[in-house]
């Protein structure tokens, strides 16, 4: 007998210009993907964060509820 099997599938988008850098989603996300990049700076000024391995994102959308600057946006998909 065949098994179904759920493949999830999330994106984490974030918006680097509106992201002040304030590292609350890092500290946020229980799989700890989520990182400031120390080498790029927006407009503002800021270290914008960015996802360092999609493939272990849960889709939990802690990062986004944290974000005081509504930067982060998370989108899934099921297979
Ligand atoms: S959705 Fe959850 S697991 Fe994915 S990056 Fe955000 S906090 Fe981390
Ligand atoms: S919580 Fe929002 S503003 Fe703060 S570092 Fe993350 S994306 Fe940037």
């Amino acid at each position: 007998m065949k098994q179904n099997t759920l493949v999830h599938h999330f994106q984490v988008l974030i918006d680097e210009e509106c992201c002040k850098g304030c590292g609350l989603c890092v500290t946020a996300c229980p799989k700890q993907i989520l990182e400031l990049i120390p080498t790029r700076l927006n407009r503002k000024g800021y270290h914008p964060a960015h996802v360092t391995d999609i493939k272990q994102c849960i889709g939990c959308t802690s990062c986004a509820i944290m974000c005081p600057d509504i930067a982060i946006v998370i989108e899934g998909q099921v297979e």
